[in-house]
């Protein structure tokens, strides 16, 4: 995971200092010297993260941070903010000025690694998502918008795994006021609490007894649904050579006792606001997905899915020897429908159509609205017979009871259907259909509200 990140500090031994230790780890740095500068460089884009120092001449970090933060340009730019040890009232303005997270110089080498990792992440997730926004089709757009705006860190879903209660509670106190907080204090219990993927966040304490909290941690991650939970370690100094190895096995953070509030607070956010982030990005994949396949009233497959995998299946079928069926199935004198009772009554009709044939038709078959009211179905494996069963099935479910289109008395409809198998030879894509559909029209011709199949 590589990224760029800008190193801002007026005294040039600390800029070297960290650049090299950053250098070293791959990533991709840029330096300023002041605040002023900073902002100019970020304000041109490509930064993924900030570490600024506190302590500069004209404007120090507080206020650049701040800045940052106000500009719609740079808002979403993570801030790690270097702060005095003995300044601990330094902490609380930065994370005031908005900064996201903080480390005191002296700075230790893990400690470094571990925050800069995961605001890199954290931006990785907010650059995915404003992309999406972006780019993706017009529903996407909006929806994806509306959710970067309303995901916020309250509230957070946190389990606290901690053999000592006296600790746990403690820890508890500092964080329910913006969180909700469930303490678990028999590890062994942890993977199938989590498991549910109810919980956004675990906090686990690196003494657990006979416990080996990593293994603790892998454990959690095994179901499905917990799989990308967030975990901080809380650790004491001697853990650390643990803690490094726990950042391997891809623990999020980790947080040195004695456990400081605000510096709990920050890290806490953090790692929600991330998780939060990855779930809308996955949800919002899903549903780009769905929608570029989904015809929107009636939820079958859509044209363009249909043309993409009929050529798919047919090949597929011809180089096994296998049958495959074609049933294209029109509404009888729908036009009619729509005029005495209104397009509405055809829309709801056209649905309940969709749901009655999804009834009517295996998990393997394919369903698609090809237009109008006009639908086609691919079944793979199946022989005229068969076909034939099928498709007067649906005609019947169709044709044996009136649908009830919202207003009144239910409505009579009828459907003509025409069917084709595939030549295991010669078929096309296009001859296949173009079959199906002189199948179609020889129903209509003969009277409608009937299946005729194709004489080839
Ligand atoms: P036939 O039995 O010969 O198929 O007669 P028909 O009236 O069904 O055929 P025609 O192709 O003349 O008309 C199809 C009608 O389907 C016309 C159009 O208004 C209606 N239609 C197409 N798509 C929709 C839709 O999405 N919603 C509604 N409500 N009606 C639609
Ligand atoms: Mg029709
Ligand atoms: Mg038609």
């Amino acid at each position: 995971m590589t990224a760029r990140v800008l190193i801002v500090d007026d005294i040039p031994t600390n800029v070297r200092l960290l650049e090299a230790r950053l250098s070293a780890e791959y990533f991709d740095v840029v330096t300023a010297a002041s605040g002023k500068e900073a902002l100019a460089i970020c304000a041109a884009g490509e930064v993924d993260i900030v570490l600024l120092d506190v302590m500069m001449p004209e404007m120090d970090g507080f206020e650049a941070c701040a800045r940052l933060k106000a500009d719609p340009r740079t808002s979403h730019i993570p801030v790690l903010m270097v702060t005095a040890l003995d300044q601990p009232s330094d902490r609380v303005r930065g994370l005031e000025s908005g900064a996201d997270d903080f480390i005191t110089k002296p700075i230790d080498d893990v400690q470094l690694m571990a925050r800069v990792r995961s605001l890199v992440r954290l931006k990785a997730l907010t650059d995915e998502l404003r992309a999406r926004a972006r780019t993706g089709q017009e529903i996407a757009v909006e929806e994806a918008m509306r959710a970067m705006d309303s995901i916020d860190d309250d509230n957070g879903r946190i389990l606290l795994i901690d053999t000592d209660p006296r600790h746990a509670e403690r820890l508890k106190g500092y964080l329910a006021a913006t969180n909700r907080v469930d303490v678990l204090t028999h590890p062994a219990e942890a993977a199938l609490v989590v498991s549910d993927g109810t919980y956004e966040l675990a906090l686990v304490s690196m003494a657990l007894g006979d416990f080996d909290p990593l293994r603790v941690c892998s454990q959690m991650r095994t179901a499905e649904l917990s799989r990308t939970l967030p975990i901080i370690l809380i650790a004491e100094e001697d853990d650390k050579p643990r803690v490094v190895r726990g950042l391997d096995l891809g623990v999020n953070d980790f947080i040195m006792r004695p456990v400081e509030r605000n510096e709990l607070l920050a890290r806490v956010r953090t790692q929600i606001r991330r998780q939060r982030y990855a779930m809308e990005l996955r949800r919002s994949v899903n549903n780009t997905l769905v929608l570029a396949v989904t015809d929107e009233l009636t939820g079958l497959y859509n044209r363009r899915y249909f043309e993409r995998h009929l050529s798919m299946m047919l090949a597929k079928a011809q180089e096994q020897h296998r049958d495959m069926a074609m049933m294209l199935i029109d509404m009888d004198y729908f036009k009619s429908v729509n005029d005495m009772h209104g397009h509405d009554t055809g829309d709801a009709v056209l649905r309940e159509f969709a749901d009655r044939l999804r009834r009517n038709i295996r998990g393997v078959d394919l369903a698609c609205r090809f237009g109008g009211e006009e639908f086609v179905i691919l079944m793979p494996d199946t022989d005229l017979h068969q076909a034939q069963g099928v498709a007067e099935r649906v005609r019947n479910a169709v044709a044996e009871k009136g649908f009830d289109a919202g207003s009144g008395r239910p409505l009579n409809v009828t459907v003509s259907v025409g069917l084709a198998l595939n030549d295991q030879h010669a078929d096309t894509p296009e001859s296949l259909l173009k079959r199906a559909d002189v199948a179609l029209y020889r129903a209509k011709r003969e009277g409608r509200n009937r299946v005729v199949c194709d004489a080839a």
